[in-house]
């Protein structure tokens, strides 16, 4: 089987590289000639684990080829993915442009059937605008070309993306035709064998389902961050509610842990464009905004605890930072609550020295050397008044409180992810903030 994948991002790249280990036939093309350039060399322009010598691998095999030209490859493919980038447009909504231009680039291309796939994250309606451009230029040729749509959203998650796609929860597909269902469930049978469910439904329900999903996972942050909020006031510890709630098997125990706020490219922009979709069939979803507006209230709730520590006067003051990606194992900076925290430090005068394990460059290319980057996580503690933990990568588990004493001016700590035991903290004599616990 051959195929083509268009938008060779997060989605794009881990997608194409998955189905070529497993023998498929795939092409990855991006409009971004210095990513085509870097990944034929087998450079892999983003941080995610496992999947650079995944890529080299099957450049060697051949099983996977890297090119600008759609032309080089969709006249043979069976299957066309569309997973370029939906970025929010200025009222919320997903911007389409990027996904209507490929179609138009299929519909000008394609002389036989193949499967059109939506793989990135598009609101309903979506598959049969793709449908409708393809037919338009199909229709300018003067050509009659049977093709199918599908609607394949993705739920792998960045940092564990290769394994979220070589072994998912569950993968689903709309389509409202036999062929494309045959060719997508023997595209995805290798995937399967592990008795992972392969979900068939109908398009609109299938772009719906993604939406759901994130927003399902949105609310529950923002709901623990709200009950974090009501322990402060009422002296209760949230990580002893999350324990308690997390046990009952209807409620699970992921996705409640309270913290800085959600960020990335997916939850924020997929909420608002849920929003906004609803708000176009005269619809409010009461329950999201109140998820967003809480979000946007937790990504400032450390400053706000660190500007009350210090009496409203940061001016002068070097606060470190340790995690700047939007979570770990991942570089990426999308909507980061690091982000929020660096420009209210930055405009009360503070000075910041910020460590992450991968996310410097990515920091710097957003927003400059208007903060001092360090190499390792204690040089950035140097002549530090507090510690402020944002992204909780698994090398700031274990804190060393020796050489912290001698590198801190003042031992304040603000844990944004709670992962730090304010018992021991107050041993070693450190000022302990957490978010929805009591300080020490
Ligand atoms: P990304 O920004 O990392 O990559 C998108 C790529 O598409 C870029 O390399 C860009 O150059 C390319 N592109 C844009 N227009 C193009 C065109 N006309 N032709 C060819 N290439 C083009 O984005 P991403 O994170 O991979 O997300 C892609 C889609 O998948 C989005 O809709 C996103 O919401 C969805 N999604 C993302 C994730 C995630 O964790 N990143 C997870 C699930 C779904």
């Amino acid at each position: 089987m051959k195929i083509t994948i268009v938008g060779t991002g997060y989605v794009g790249l881990v997608t194409g590289t998955c189905f070529a280990e497993t023998g498929v036939d795939v092409t990855c093309i991006d409009t971004d000639k210095e990513k085509i350039k870097k990944l034929k060399n087998g450079v892999v322009p983003i941080y995610e684990p496992g999947l650079e010598k995944m890529v080299e691998r099957n450049i060697q095999k051949q099983t996977l080829t890297f090119s600008t030209d759609i032309k080089s490859s969709l006249p043979d493919s069976d299957v066309v993915f569309i997973a370029v980038g939906t970025p929010p447009d200025e009222d919320g909504s997903a911007d389409l442009k990027n996904v209507l231009a490929v179609a138009s680039d299929i519909g000008k291309i394609i002389d036989k059937y193949i499967v059109v796939v939506t793989k990135s994250t598009v609101p309903v309606g979506t598959a049969e605008r793709v449908r409708a451009v393809i037919q338009g230029e199909l229709k300018k040729r003067k050509l009659k070309i049977p093709f199918d749509m599908a609607s394949n959203p993705e739920f792998l998650k960045e940092g564990d993306a290769v394994e979220d796609f070589l072994r998912p929860d569950r993968i689903v597909i709309g389509v409202d035709s036999e062929r494309a269902e045959k060719i997508m469930k023997r595209l995805y049978h290798p995937f399967l064998l592990n008795n992972h469910p392969l979900i068939f439904m109908d398009i609109p329900s299938a772009e719906l389902t993604k939406y759901a999903a994130n927003s399902m996972l949105a609310t529950k942050i923002s709901f623990m961050n709200e009950i974090a909020t009501l322990c402060e006031l009422t002296g209760a510890d949230v990580n002893m509610v999350r324990i308690g709630i997390g046990s009952d098997s209807r409620i699970g125990n992921k996705f409640i842990y309270a913290g800085a706020g959600y960020g990335g490219s997916c939850f924020p922009k997929d909420i608002r464009a849920l929003i906004k979709t609803a708000k176009d069939k005269g619809y409010s979803l009461k329950i999201l905004n109140a998820v967003e507006d809480v979000n946007n209230a937790q990504k400032e709730i450390l400053f706000r605890k660190i500007l009350k520590h210090f009496h409203q006067d940061l001016e002068n003051r070097v606060i470190s930072i340790w995690g700047l990606s939007f979570k770990p194992n991942t570089d990426d900076m999308r909507e980061a609550p690091a982000l929020t925290i660096i420009q209210k430090l930055l405009e009360k005068k503070a000075r910041i020295n910020a460590y992450d394990p991968v996310a410097i460059n990515e920091c710097r290319n957003r927003i400059g050397d208007v903060i001092n980057y360090t190499k390792d996580r204690y040089e950035a503690l140097i002549d530090s008044e507090a510690l402020i933990v944002i992204t909780e990568w698994p090398e700031f588990r274990l804190l060393n409180y020796k050489v912290m004493e001698k590198l801190m001016k003042s031992k304040v700590l603000f844990d944004g992810r709670n992962i730090y035991d304010p018992d021991e903290l107050k041993e070693y004599g450190f000022t302990y903030y957490g978010i929805g616990r009591k300080t020490h």
